[in-house]
Parts: C-alpha cells; structure tokens; sequence
C-alpha cells in the first residue's frame, strides 16, 4: 500500500497543506522546529487514530484555531481508502473511512498499515516495561483491531478489581468473578502476544545476524507473571492467571492492587544471551531496535498481504553508513519517509524519490 495524498488543515504549525507524494520514497527535509515531524506524525494519525507524541488531541491542533481536519488517500492492492479525521478542541474527534462516519475510533484499525521509526524509539529498550508493552500492543492491534477491544475490556475490568482491592482495607473480600472476567481477556491477550512475540522473534533473528554480518544473534522473549509453556491454548492460559491469582491473594489484598496478569508482563532482548538493555552497547540497542523495526515490516506484510508504509523519524543520521545502507537496499518496494535536516549525508543511489523542503509549516 501507499500514501498518494496527504492534506491538512490547521493541523499543527501548517495552515493548509495539500501533497502528491512518491509511491517510493519521499524525503522531507528542513531545520529543526519547521513542520517535518508534523507530517509524519498526521500520517501516523490516519493509521492508529491518535499522534504517536501526545496523547492530546488538542496539541494537534494549530494553536490559535479550534479545529483542525486531515484526509490521507492511500492506494491498495485491491481498493483505495481515503481516511479523513476532524478535530474539534470543543468536540470528540471524527473519524470518516470512504465518507462513512465511525462510531469508534478503534474501527479505523487495519484500513491503513504504517510502521514508525523514531529515536525515541530508543525506548523500547532503554525504558521500562510500559514502553515495551505499548510496542507489542500497538503492533498487534494494527493487524488484529480485535485486540484493540480486548484491551479496553481488559483494562476497564482491571481498573473495576483494583477499586474494589482498594476500598477492601486488607479484609478478605470475593473477587471470583472478577478473577474470571479478568482471565478470561488476560488470557486471548497474553496467547495473542505470545504468538506475536514468536513471529516477530524469529523474523527480527534473522535480520539482525544480516545486519551485524552474522556476528550477532538477537532474541526477543516475552517474559510474563503467567507461567505459560510455548504450545498453550487460550484455557490452558485461562487456567494458569486463575491459580496465579490464588498464589497471589494475600500479596493482592496486602498492596491492595491486582499484580496477575498481562498489564505485568515485559520483554526481553539478548544479543549473543546478554541482556541488550544492561549491557548492549548504544550501536548495538540502535540496531536491535532496527531489527525489530524492519521485522515489523515483514510481519504486517505477511498478516495483510501488503507492505505498510514506513516512516523514519530523524533516525538516518543515528545510523552508521552500513546500516543506513542495509535499511536503504531492503526498502525496494515499500513506501518510505525519511525526514532530515542534512539531505547531503543520505547517501541515495537511484533517481525514484521526491524531496520536500519544508520552512515555517510550508513545503
Ligand atoms: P526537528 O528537526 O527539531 O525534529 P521538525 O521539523 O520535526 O523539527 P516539528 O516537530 O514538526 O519540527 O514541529 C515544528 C513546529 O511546530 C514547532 O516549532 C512547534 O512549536 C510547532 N507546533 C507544534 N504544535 C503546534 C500547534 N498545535 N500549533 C502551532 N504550532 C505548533
Ligand atoms: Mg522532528
């Protein structure tokens, strides 16, 4: 799939914006504070239905105005979709796919696959598990919008036993069917991760030793509460978070707080089994999280039959000549954005790309 168009309205710093881009590659050059980021981030926008660096809609919106509006027309295999969004700082946002309204912001899931790549991407690293939890979610719900719904059911009945661990005082208090609803979505939750984590693992493995010459080995393991074994089933999971919970009781009523289950789960990254975010060099997490990044690629392109599109943040001139290399020679057939301030260091060999300067929210 790619981007033909992107047009913005009082989106961020750009008064009113309308491009054709290159089915390729598109380079989006300019100083720092500019605009650049602000295309790549409404691109974003369009794919998950909220921006990659707020979670307020509002800061969306260009500062003196009250709404803002974005459509993104993107070309598929076998049908085009034409995504348009209205924020209004006074009003939820609107969301229409081909002129149909939605109702939920969730259903826009799946219509328009995008992977980002950003230093602060860093995170999934360097971070904590929050960071890492938010990677696999978010990966998972772009190609599965069911997970999307699972999530919000999940934390909604998480936040419901919390209260009631809360409001307990330490007394013993009947949380039976709380735990049942809870493993039962913690359950599809953690077998959908575990299947995720597996393909990505094995796709990320071998880009890596290609990358790093063979040199290195990079494993991705999910590392849950839950003792789960490699083959179970969603009730062999169910069942497992159901004993947790009786194992835990007394630790769950002391902190008052649920401590069983996916929202306490984490990943683990290992370069030749050591632990990348202890002991990996800052070269060595870059290019892990490179990996990861390229797997994704690979993972959305086998669950949806198309290559998503790909948004580089700043991360170019992060990378040394080889990877920046590597990244460019495997990028042949799917739609890449690169934002820089220095175009003269990319180092692009054919002719198929265009290049945007961009000043003061003005291309
Ligand atoms: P850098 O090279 O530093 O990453 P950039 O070109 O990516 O820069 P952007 O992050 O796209 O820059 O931001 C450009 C400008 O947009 C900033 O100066 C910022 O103050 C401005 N900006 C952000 N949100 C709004 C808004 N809601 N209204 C008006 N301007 C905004
Ligand atoms: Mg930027």
């Amino acid at each position: 799939m790619y981007l033909q168009e992107l047009k913005l309205l009082n989106f961020r710093n750009y008064d009113s914006l309308n491009i054709q881009f290159h089915p390729k590659l598109n380079i989006i050059v300019g100083e720092n504070a500019q605009g650049k980021t602000n295309i790549i981030e409404a691109i974003y926008l369009c794919s998950i239905g909220k921006a990659f660096r707020t979670y307020k809609d509002n800061e969306l919106i260009k500062l003196d105005k009250k709404q803002a509006y974005i459509k993104a027309v993107v070309e598929k295999v076998n049908n085009n979709v034409e995504i348009e969004m209205k924020l209004d700082k006074e009003d939820k946002k609107k969301i229409k796919v081909n002129k149909i309204p939605l109702i939920k912001t969730g259903e826009l899931l799946g219509n328009f696959n995008v992977v980002v790549f950003s230093p602060d991407d860093l995170k999934i690293i360097k971070g904590g598990p929050i960071e890492r939890r938010k990677f696999i979610d978010n990966e998972i719900c772009q190609v599965y919008p069911k997970y999307y719904y699972q999530l919000n059911q999940y934390n909604r009945i998480l936040q419901q036993r919390n209260k009631l661990l809360r409001e307990s005082k330490g007394k013993r208090i009947d949380l039976d069917i709380w735990n049942q609803q809870l493993a039962n979505v913690g359950s599809s939750i953690i077998f959908n991760r575990i299947k995720f984590i597996k393909r990505i693992g094995i796709l990320a493995k071998l880009i890596h030793r290609k990358i790093t010459d063979e040199a290195e080995t990079l494993e991705v393991i999910y590392e849950s509460n839950i003792p789960f074994k490699e083959n179970d089933k969603i009730n062999d999971i169910n069942e497992k978070i159901i004993s947790e919970f009786k194992a835990k009781e007394e630790e769950e009523l002391i902190k008052r707080v649920t401590v069983v289950g996916p929202h306490r789960d984490d990943l683990i990254f290992k370069i030749n089994n050591i632990e990348v975010k202890g002991f990996g060099s800052q070269g060595q997490q870059r290019t892990a999280v490179l990996s990861l990044k390229m797997s994704e690629l690979e993972f959305i392109k086998g669950e949806v039959g198309e290559y998503p599109i790909l948004l580089l943040d700043d991360v170019m001139s992060e990378l040394d000549i080889n990877r920046q290399n590597y990244l460019i020679n495997n990028l042949k057939n799917i739609q890449t954005f690169i934002t820089t301030t220095m175009i003269e260091q990319l180092k692009l060999k054919d002719k198929e790309n265009k290049i945007f300067y961009i000043r003061e929210g003005r291309v």
